[in-house]
């Protein structure tokens, strides 16, 4: 090709909290998929470690940045997956400023960038916009029930705005913006000391220490497998229908989280028992996606059974020491 740089003429995704979680598992899938990859990430809840493994590719490109930041310049852009916002309700209290600019200061830049280069944004969203929702399962038309002074709104209101700034730039600058709601997702790469309920019921497990259920445990969620996730996210970038939309991605099947205790429990073959807690305030009492148009626009569903992904997710914490994870 005439002496030209091949990583030129692939489709360029930037990928912010490309190092997080779910981020690195979206990052492996564009590589593999042939995509030119760049991750933006502060690395404050994502690992440079989730990614190291690309490190000799040329078409990946790992940048230490903050999205609070304007965007560095790049060549072309043709998708941005914005992903980067801590996610844990530990980190509500911890991090408040940082998580409610993040998504309002951070997604500005990211849909600036989209205009500037025509690219499609799919932006992450969560369950969370439903607060603690009066529709159950809960539909991507319910408005939501969210307390806008409590603990957990630097995280919720803050991704409401997010979606709220990118019906803005759909209307004002024409740009393609894709939103998806992301339910409970768990699998490889979560932190041992995220505070997410699956890694710390896990982790106590393994260590035969109690599991720590908060309230009574009967509050409920639907517990999505990463990989579900990762391919409901590309084919949300992908389906023409999804511009402009938004579009509930996650598990239909629900449970206590007392039954989740129980069931990790039992998968680790533990020895631990269960104690309880005081429940966080506004901690949601139950949730469950309705994901009918995910099946019609996308032709997606979650298709891991939690048993299988639990079973993955136990054996990649049982690889891990706390020294490896800080
Ligand atoms: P995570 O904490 O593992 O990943 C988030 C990543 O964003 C991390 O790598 C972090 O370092 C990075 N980040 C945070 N603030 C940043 C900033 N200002 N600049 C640059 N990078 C920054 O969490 P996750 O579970 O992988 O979540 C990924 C996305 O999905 C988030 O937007 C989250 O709100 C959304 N989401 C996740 C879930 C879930 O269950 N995993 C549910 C709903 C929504
Ligand atoms: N939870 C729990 N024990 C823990 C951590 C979480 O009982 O050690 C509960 C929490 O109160 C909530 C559910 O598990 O009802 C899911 O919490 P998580 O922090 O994983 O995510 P959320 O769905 O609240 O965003």
């Amino acid at each position: 090709m005439s002496g030209e740089n091949p990583s030129k003429l692939r489709d360029h995704a930037v990928v912010t909290g490309g190092a997080g979680f779910v981020g690195s598992h979206l990052v492996d899938s564009l590589l593999d998929d042939g995509y030119r990859v760049t991750s933006l990430d502060n690395y404050g809840s994502g690992r440079r470690r989730n990614v190291a493994r690309h490190d000799n590719r040329e078409q990946f490109t790992p940048l230490d940045h903050d999205v609070r930041e304007p965007l560095p310049e790049f060549d072309t852009v043709d998708y941005i997956y914005n992903l980067a916002s801590r996610a844990s309700p530990a980190d509500f209290g911890s991090h408040p400023i940082e998580i409610a600019l993040t998504n309002s200061v951070g997604s500005k830049h990211v849909f600036d960038l989209a205009c500037e280069h025509d690219a499609t944004v799919v932006l992450a969203s969560s369950s969370e916009v439903y607060g603690d929702p009066k529709v159950h399962p809960q539909h991507e038309g319910y408005y939501g029930n969210v307390n806008p002074r409590g603990p957990r709104a630097p995280y919720d209101e803050s991704k409401r705005f997010a979606e709220a700034l990118g019906a803005a730039y759909e209307t004002q600058h024409d740009v393609d913006v894709r939103t998806i709601r992301v339910f409970n997702t768990y699998g490889p790469r979560m932190r041992v000391d995220d505070g997410r309920v699956v890694p710390t019921f896990i982790t106590q497990a393994l260590e035969g220490k109690e599991l720590t259920v908060y309230g009574d445990g009967r509050q409920t969620r639907s517990f999505c497998y990463v990989t579900d996730l990762v391919d409901g996210i590309r084919r949300v970038a992908a389906a023409p229908g999804a511009t402009g939309e938004a579009i509930n991605l996650g598990s239909e099947r629900e449970m206590t989280i007392y039954r989740l205790a129980e069931i990790v429990i039992d998968h680790v073959d533990s020895p631990s028992e269960i104690t309880h807690r005081p429940q966080p305030a506004n901690d949601p009492s139950v949730r469950r996606p309705n994901v009918e148009k995910a099946k019609r626009l996308l032709g997606w569903e979650a298709m891991t059974d939690l048993e299988v992904g639990l079973r993955r997710t136990i054996d990649y914490f049982r690889t891990l020491t706390v020294e490896t994870n800080q």
